[in-house]
């Protein structure tokens, strides 16, 4: 389970999400993928084509990767 702060490319609203379990690529240049979708709070369920990382959530996503191994 974790959270991630998102921004909402549609409605530019800054949002944490709980992903779920978050898999890493094994391929450099590849996304993450998470069990759980995202959710906006305004515009509802979000594919990864429509937010952006912010910074804090980028910070976020780093220490989970990290914690893995
Ligand atoms: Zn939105």
């Amino acid at each position: 389970m974790a959270e991630l702060n998102f921004e909402c490319k549609k409605c530019r609203k800054i949002f944490d999400s709980n992903v779920g379990t978050i898999t890493f690529p094994t391929e450099p240049g590849q996304r993450p993928k998470f069990e759980n979708s995202i959710v906006c709070p305004s515009c509802g369920v979000l594919t990864i084509e429509d937010v952006l990382l912010t910074e804090l959530g980028q910070t976020q996503l780093t220490a989970i990767d990290m914690e893995r191994w």
